[in-house]
């Protein structure tokens, strides 16, 4: 039997009806905002990433689903969406006249990890991108609607850290304060090794533990932002304290990618006793350059929607299924319950019945696992009074009721579910 490929998850039912509600919220609450959806290819050209992400980067260099179509161009599948939504933006004017132009993104990424619990190759990212102002309220806006959003969701508990990586002109004395403190020490992993002299700042990611505990005496970002950016991250941390929302000072915080400037944020969100990053974005003001066009200042962030789904509360997720099941027996009932199908959707509510002729112990199973609210019950001698047997799953109650009062009925208990 063939099966699927190692590190990509088949989504199954019920848990999809779980995605399905989470994606509901998370577009409400970009509504709320003032954002609209934007859906991109999930192939681009390999350069789009090469030259936004960094080629010295772990996706870059390792983790790239990356071919050659049939006329050989270098293709690759998205390894994340920041690239393709400001490529997409400067290739449909989408900035033309626009000030501010809020998007968000829902869909699968491709990146070729070592599979892990919670880690898959495919993996499913919910993306905010807020292009064209500098302005530190946006950044700060970003921030709450990721948090708003998060715990629409039900996720308590969340540590919002945060950073500041300056601007080009402040990186360089930090990169090279940076540089001579990591030649100074011994023992850095052979990763780290090679980035101390091509992207040292690359080494405050570093994962290894070793390097980790080196870093503690590292110099700080914040030493070295220059007047602007200085006064950009005091102004989105003021903003953030006047809306209440505690954050972390995080000054290891540097992101995966090269192409993020000033602001870095990442939440995290404690969830069966392990700490697990959620989401995390920032301002990347490079960007737009790096690809070839003109200056465009943005931020977003992205919530690996696989790890949401791990973190999320027991309790989350849709209200019960208001399906009713038609159990039938007999030919001349099951051919009722048919066209009864068809009145009961006509009314919005959803319906199923089995078409197999199975015993009604079968039928009740079924309705079972498909999670049915009502099961209505129709025999031949029901039929042949003009009644059916309304039995409501959750308490066992059962009552005769007149067939032509059977629709009204289930809009009754029913209809009110609408709009989950
Ligand atoms: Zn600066
Ligand atoms: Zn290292």
């Amino acid at each position: 039997m063939i099966r699927a490929i190692r590190g990509m998850k088949d989504i199954l039912p019920p848990e999809t009806s779980r995605w399905q509600w989470v994606e509901a919220r998370a577009r409400e609450t970009f509504e709320l905002y003032g954002y609209r959806e934007i859906r991109l290819p999930l192939l681009e050209r390999t350069e789009l990433f090469a030259r936004s992400i960094g080629a010295d980067t772990d996706i870059v260099a390792k983790e790239m689903y990356t071919f050659a179509d049939r006329r050989g161009d270098s293709l690759t599948l998205r390894p994340e969406a920041t690239a393709q939504v400001v490529r997409a933006c400067l290739e449909n004017g989408l900035m033309r006249g626009a000030g501010v132009r809020k998007l968000y993104l829902m869909g699968p990424m491709f990146r070729y990890e070592r599979p892990q619990k919670g880690r898959y190759r495919q993996f499913h990212q919910i993306n905010c991108e807020a292009l064209g102002s500098d302005a530190p309220e946006l950044d700060a806006e970003v921030i709450l609607l990721l948090l708003d959003l998060l715990g629409r969701v039900g996720l308590k508990n969340l540590r919002l850290l945060i950073n500041s990586l300056g601007c080009p002109q402040c990186t360089v004395d930090f990169k090279a304060q940076l540089q001579l403190f990591l030649k100074a020490q011994e023992g850095w992993c052979d990763d780290c090794l090679r980035r101390l002299n091509t992207n040292p700042l690359r080494v405050l990611d570093c994962k290894s533990q070793h390097c980790k505990a080196l870093l503690a005496a590292a110099p700080v970002m914040e030493d070295s932002l220059c007047e602007d950016c200085a006064a950009h991250y005091r102004r989105v941390l003021s903003l953030l304290d006047g809306a209440g929302q505690p954050y972390e000072k995080n000054p290891h915080l540097v992101r995966g990618l090269d192409y993020y400037t000033r602001t870095a944020f990442e939440v995290t969100a404690v969830g069966l006793g392990a700490q697990d990053s959620v989401a995390g974005g920032g301002r990347y003001n490079g960007l737009a350059r790096d690809l070839g066009g003109a200056d465009l200042p943005g931020l977003g962030f992205a919530i690996g929607e696989d790890r949401l789904m791990e973190v999320l509360p027991q309790e989350a997720g849709p209200d019960e299924t208001s399906l009713s099941f038609l159990a039938a027996l007999g030919d001349a009932a099951r051919e009722r319950a048919f066209f009864l199908l068809r009145e009961i959707r006509a009314q919005g509510l959803s319906a199923d019945m089995d078409f197999e002729g199975r015993s009604l112990k079968a039928q009740m199973s079924m309705a079972d696992r498909l999670g049915a609210a009502f099961v209505v019950i129709l025999g031949d001698q029901e039929l042949a009074e003009g009644t059916a047997l309304l039995r409501r799953m959750a308490t066992g109650e059962q009552e005769a009721i007149p067939l032509n009062d059977l629709v009204p009925a289930l809009t009754v208990h029913l209809g009110h579910k609408e709009g989950n």
